[in-house]
C-alpha cells in the first residue's frame, strides 16, 4: 500500500500546499481521500487526471471537497467524451452540495453521469483491493474517519474531528495514522471541532498507532509546535505531513 500526500493544508491552502487530499494505491487501484482546494492540480503530479478508481470524501466542508467541481468539468467535458461514473463515497447530500457549489450544472443528472455517489454509513466494506471501515467522527457536519487495510497493513485517516472514541477504534494498531491537528494546545479550545497536537498524540497513544503523521494544519498554525506537543504524549515516530510525501507500507 502506498500513500501520497497530495495536499495537507488545513481549512485553506497555504503557499506550499493545497488543502486535504491523499492518494492511496495498491494493486494498481487508486483511491483518493478528499479533494480540497487546489488538490486537482497537485494530483496531476502523481497520477493521470483520469486514473482514479474511487474517491472518498470525509465530509462536505469546502476544504475537503470543493475541487470536485473542477473535476466535474474535467470528466464531463473531456475531449474524448464524457467519462464513466466514478464511485464517490461521501456523506449524504454530496451530489446536491457539489451541484449547488458548481451553480450551473448543464442538467439535473450531469453530476451523477460522471460521479456514482454512494452514501457513507458507519461500518466496513470492500473497496477495490481494500477493506475499509468508515465511522462518524466529531465535527459540526456529518464527518467520517476511515481505516484502509490491505495485505495486513492499515492506514487510518481522521478527516476533521474533535476528540472522539471512534477515532481510537479506527486507528487501533494502525501502521500509519494520518491525524488532523488544526488547533494549538492552550490557544484554541473549541470542543467537537478539531484536535490540537497534544490531542492527536493522545489519540495515537491510546490507539497504539505505529506511526503518526500530523496533517490539516492551517497556515496560521505553527506545525512544529503541534508536533512537539504530540511528541510529549506519543512515543512512536511522529512527523508533519508534507505535500508530495510518499509512505510505502
Ligand atoms: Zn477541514
Ligand atoms: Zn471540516
Amino acid at each position: 500500500m502506498k500513500l501520497t500526500v497530495v495536499g495537507c493544508s488545513g481549512s485553506f491552502p497555504s503557499a506550499e500546499s493545497a488543502c486535504s487530499s491523499y492518494l492511496v494505491e495498491a494493486d494498481g487501484f487508486r483511491l483518493l481521500l478528499d479533494m480540497g482546494n487546489g488538490a486537482l492540480g497537485e494530483l496531476q503530479r502523481h497520477c493521470g487526471l483520469y486514473d482514479l478508481d474511487a474517491i472518498f470524501l470525509s465530509h462536505l466542508h469546502a476544504d475537503h471537497c470543493i475541487d470536485m467541481c473542477a473535476y466535474f468539468v474535467a470528466r464531463f467535458y473531456r475531449h474524448d467524451g464524457t467519462c464513466d461514473a466514478l464511485p464517490v463515497y461521501a456523506p449524504d447530500g454530496a451530489e446536491q452540495r457539489l451541484a449547488t457549489a458548481y451553480a450551473d450544472v448543464p442538467s439535473a443528472t450531469a453530476m451523477s453521469e460522471v460521479f456514482d455517489f454512494r452514501t457513507l454509513k458507519p461500518g466496513s466494506f470492500d473497496l477495490g483491493p481494500f477493506r475499509v471501515r468508515a465511522e462518524r467522527v466529531c465535527h459540526p457536519v456529518e464527518a467520517f474517519g476511515i481505516r484502509i487495510e490491505h495485505a495486513g497493513r492499515a492506514v487510518t485517516y481522521s478527516g476533521d474531528t474533535g476528540v472522539c472514541d471512534a477515532l481510537d477504534e479506527l486507528a487501533a494498531d494502525t501502521d500509519l495514522f494520518l491525524c488532523e491537528a488544526s488547533f494549538t494546545h492552550g490557544k484554541e479550545d473549541i470542543p467537537e471541532l478539531h484536535l490540537n497536537g497534544r490531542e492527536a498524540g493522545l489519540h495515537a497513544t491510546r490507539a497504539r498507532a505505529k506511526r503518526l503523521v500530523l496533517t490539516h494544519i492551517p497556515p496560521w498554525t505553527d506545525g512544529e509546535r503541534n508536533l512537539a506537543d504530540a511528541r510529549e504524549v506519543y512515543d512512536g515516530p511522529a512527523e508533519l505531513a508534507r505535500p508530495g510525501a510518499v509512505y510505502e507500507l
